[in-house]
């Protein structure tokens, strides 16, 4: 199973549970609108080469679409689509009043020199500025993309339309209008979902223990505001392997070793364990925070651990899904747990908008706030349907969706 056929399942579930009309389900099904577009790039040998890209729209029913701009060999339309609808599900059920879209450029970046990445970024925004814009569609950071490749973006859209525009883009530096808290915000969003569950389990987070795959932007910040929290990270892995240390370990001075050595294996005072091993760890909240098909069939049985807070995109398959509800695993599914991200993402396009910029408290108090409240509305949707975590998101934003359709007289 691919990420695109499990996206479908929950979807459906929640379809099935909310008893909607074949065309409502075909409204949501199908994107508003995808483009295609090449792009000629002279390159440094002196040929020219055509790539081509997409950006995808998939819902602007709550608002400007929304989502990144991915450069990768692997990118596809479908993939693109089905990301895009990704993210219409994922700021629906934080609130955000924005829809949902994703882009994508078939294309190696790392085969590129930085003036041909340039120039590949500049030529895409060219054709797909009809469409885009601070209330149409506001791209941001996603594979291969960062704050620079933002900053080009924004560049080229200002020179345009003829103006300053920061609020076309987020994920850019802070020098030309991003965000405080952002790095930290997807990490953070998932420590506040476990805690949340915590809670709901009754358990004091210096009762907890935890576990965290990946040790990427998403693991090591999850890991470090763990350590925050009271709770103890006894399990941390990345592509290399995991390291167990059953004292807990301070996961910024991890972090450190990390900045040196380039991964967490040999940490000091560690065991060395396997990935596998640290998905089956004992402990109270695990976090997968490195890709997608992690918890499947064959290792869910396996889990121990009493909550779930999924860091990565899909990391749990649907036949897992069901194997951990029959087993009382809390799973606090992706599109609600790594919300962080695109949350802040929303205060830096708020900050641009009005030309005001929070400081770093505003934006944790804020982005706590908004998914402590997105929690809460989850469970009451399992609750209220008899559904697990995964479909009741799913659910709320669905209920978003067709509340904002009927108002606008899409659907009677
Ligand atoms: P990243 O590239 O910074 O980090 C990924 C980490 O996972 C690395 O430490 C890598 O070594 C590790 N890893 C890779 N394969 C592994 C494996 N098989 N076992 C154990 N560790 C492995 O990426 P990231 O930005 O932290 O994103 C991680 C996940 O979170 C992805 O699924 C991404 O789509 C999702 N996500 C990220 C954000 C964000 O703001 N960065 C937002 C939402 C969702």
């Amino acid at each position: 199973m691919n990420i695109f056929e499990m996206a479908q399942i929950p979807f459906n579930q929640a379809v099935e549970a909310m008893k909607l009309d074949q065309g409502v389900r075909d409204i949501i099904a199908n994107p508003e609108r995808t483009l295609e577009v090449s792009i000629p790039v002279n390159m440094d040998d002196g040929s020219v080469k055509v790539f081509t890209g997409y950006r995808s729209q998939h819902s602007t029913i709550l608002g400007p679409a929304k989502g990144g701009v991915r450069y990768h060999q692997n990118v596809s339309m479908d993939e693109v689509k089905t990301l895009a609808f990704w993210m219409t599900c994922k700021c629906a059920v934080a609130g955000l009043p924005y829809g949902g879209g994703k882009g994508g450029i078939i294309v190696d970046p790392s085969k590129l020199s930085l003036r041909e990445k340039e120039a590949l970024t500049r030529g895409f925004i060219d054709k797909i500025a009809p469409i885009i814009g601070e209330k149409k569609d506001i791209p941001a950071p996603d594979m291969n993309t960062n704050a620079q490749v933002m900053g080009w973006m924004m560049d080229e859209y200002s020179k345009l339309t003829g103006q300053f525009e920061p609020g076309f883009i987020t994920g850019k530096a802070i020098i030309v209008g991003g965000s405080l808290g952002r790095t930290a915000a997807t990490g953070r969003g998932v420590v506040v979902a476990a805690l949340e569950a915590l809670k709901l389990k009754g358990i004091a987070p210096a009762e907890a223990t935890a576990a965290v795959q990946g040790f990427g932007n998403v693991g090591s910040w999850t890991a470090k505001l763990f350590c925050d929290e009271g709770v103890k990270v006894v399990a941390l892995s990345d592509i290399n392997g995991a390291i167990y240390n059953a004292d807990g370990f301070d996961c910024y001075k991890v972090d450190e070793y990390v900045q040196k050595t380039g991964s967490v294996v040999g940490y000091p005072g560690s065991k060395e364990i396997s990935n596998a091993e640290l998905l089956s760890l004992p402990v109270t909240v695990l976090a997968p925070c490195a890709m997608e098909l992690q918890i499947t069939a064959e290792n869910a049985d396996k889990v121990q651990a009493q909550i779930i807070s999924e860091g990565a995109n899909g990391p749990t398959t649907p036949e897992a899904d069901e194997i951990l509800a029959k087993k009382g695993v809390l799973v606090v599914p992706d599109i609600l747990a790594n919300g962080g991200g695109v949350t802040v993402s929303y205060f830096e396009w708020v900050q641009n908008l009005y030309r005001y910029f929070w400081t770093e408290e505003d934006v944790i108090e804020r982005q706590n706030a908004l998914m402590r409240s997105a929690f809460k509305e989850v469970v009451a949707a399992a609750e209220k349907y008899g559904v697990h975590m995964r479909v009741a998101a799913y659910i709320v934003a669905l209920s978003r969706l067709i509340e904002a359709m009927k108002i606008r007289g899409i659907i009677h």
